[in-house]
């Protein structure tokens, strides 16, 4: 039988009736044998995540607050689910919260305060679905640097559940040294499912959300946008690295080692086939030559000019210097004969303005920096584009369609994308263009 380790976002949990759906996804396959749940997340737009109430209420108790009023909507939440499922565990939750509520006054940590989230989820969930419950805290391990032990971690998970048929493991959190609970970043729980994954050398695993995998671009830009159906971890890397997000970073590192692919599925239809994330995809995997556009405004670039500066030996390196002395890394280096342009995240660069630019000038005496602070850049990610010749002039042909400037061309040599700057107010019209020629008319 295969394995697939299936992890639900906190809007697949975020109430009974989303708890019902996550049932029949579990129980319509019996190779999904290991569930990891994120905490309750929002019911409605304007509702407030449950991690977000555990934070709150933590910080009110640490001040000293009255906190009953919080914590009491934290009750609820849960009691709720319980009621409206039938579950006969209200005693022992009211246990766990009585526990919760010591811990709190006892000052336990914003970690332990956000982790019981999942905590309390994944109890919830164990008992609906009739599987084990194990708390992360015993399998998942930080070390003294707050850094995850990855082989120690994997070694803890596979030995407690690979004598178990089906168990549900909260996500989020695991423990250090000294059997304090730590936290992942916000969004963790894909990195906990991530790691089962690896540790279970699953076949597959499962992100379920509330949409249907990833899309070819931003739907706040293009409405209702194509998903993308196959995607390698690198093009993901650099779709994410330009503002596109769904899926935690960090989570790719242990299924992508253990050579495990990542299908991204939408708990309110499951029948739509989702994004599949792999180390390799054949070309005709995507219907189209690109795969996907991601982007970002708030960039600066400063160019600088000297003449001769080609055949000055070191004066690239020591421009570089300037900005890693202020402890700014570049995102990108166009540079000409006798020019060079460094792109720099604008609310890094505005910060330390002045002394980059005495420091630049003290340093190679260039006969000119101009600083154009008005930048967005684009990403057009595809790993068809190497194949397929002319896909560079048809960005720009559709780039010039739409009136849009170019002001910088950067092709990565993995020739797996084109970033492209251009001004902020051109940024929506660049995206809404490319995607036009590549996706609507399949160019
Ligand atoms: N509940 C946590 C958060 O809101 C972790 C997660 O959902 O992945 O960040």
């Amino acid at each position: 039988m295969q394995t697939k380790v299936v992890k639900f976002g906190g809007s697949s949990l975020a109430d009974a009736n989303q708890f019902v759906k996550v049932a029949n996804i579990i129980k319509a396959d019996e190779s999904r044998r290991y569930v990891v749940p994120s905490a309750p997340g929002k019911r409605f737009s304007k509702d407030t995540k449950v991690t977000d109430m555990l934070y709150a209420c933590y910080d009110l108790a640490a001040r000293g607050g009255d906190f009953t009023e919080l914590f009491e909507a934290i009750v609820k939440r849960y009691m709720d689910i319980v009621k409206e499922l039938g579950l006969k565990i209200e005693d022992r939750l009211t246990r766990e919260f009585s526990t919760i509520r010591m811990s709190f006054l006892a000052r336990a940590g914003r970690d332990y305060a956000a982790s019981r989230g999942e905590y309390l989820n994944g109890i919830i969930l164990a008992n609906y679905l009739g599987f084990e419950f194990i708390d992360a805290a015993d399998v998942i391990f930080f070390g003294e640097d707050g850094k995850l032990m990855l082989k120690e971690t994997c070694r803890a998970v596979k030995e407690r559940l690979e004598k178990l048929n089906n168990a549900v493991i909260p996500g989020f959190y695991g423990s250090m040294p000294n059997d304090t609970v730590k936290t992942f970043s916000r969004g963790g729980s894909d990195i906990t499912g991530s790691i089962v994954a690896a540790a279970m050398n699953a076949d597959l695993y499962e992100n379920w959300t509330d949409v249907s995998g990833f899309f070819v671009t931003d739907p706040r830009i293009v409405p209702d946008p194509e998903p993308i159906r196959s995607i390698t971890y690198r093009e993901l890397r650099e779709l994410a690295y330009m503002g596109a997000g769904v899926f935690h970073e960090d989570a790719i590192f242990p299924v992508r080692q253990a050579g495990i692919p990542i299908n991204i599925k939408n708990t309110n239809r499951p029948e739509d086939a989702g994004t599949m994330i792999t180390e390799w995809a054949p070309l005709d995997s995507s219907p189209y030559v690109i795969t996907g556009i991601a982007g970002k405004k708030g960039f600066v670039t400063v160019t600088i000019e000297k003449d001769m500066m080609n055949s000055e030996l070191g004066f690239g390196r020591r421009v570089l210097e300037v900005f890693e002395n202020n402890g700014i890394s570049f995102e990108h280096m166009p540079s000409g004969i006798d020019t060079m342009s460094i792109i720099v995240h604008k609310d890094e660069f505005e910060a330390k303005e002045q002394m980059i630019i005495k420091a630049i000038e003290d340093d190679v005496h260039p006969d000119k920096i101009d600083i154009d602070r008005d930048v967005a850049l684009l990403a057009v990610v595809g790993r068809g584009m190497k194949a397929q010749r002319g896909t560079a002039a048809r960005i720009f042909a559709a780039l010039a369609h739409a009136k849009v400037n170019v002001k910088m061309i950067d092709q990565g040599s993995s020739e797996l994308n084109v970033i492209v700057g251009v001004t902020c107010e051109d940024f929506e019209t660049s995206v809404k263009a490319v995607y036009d020629i590549f996706v609507t008319q399949r160019l």
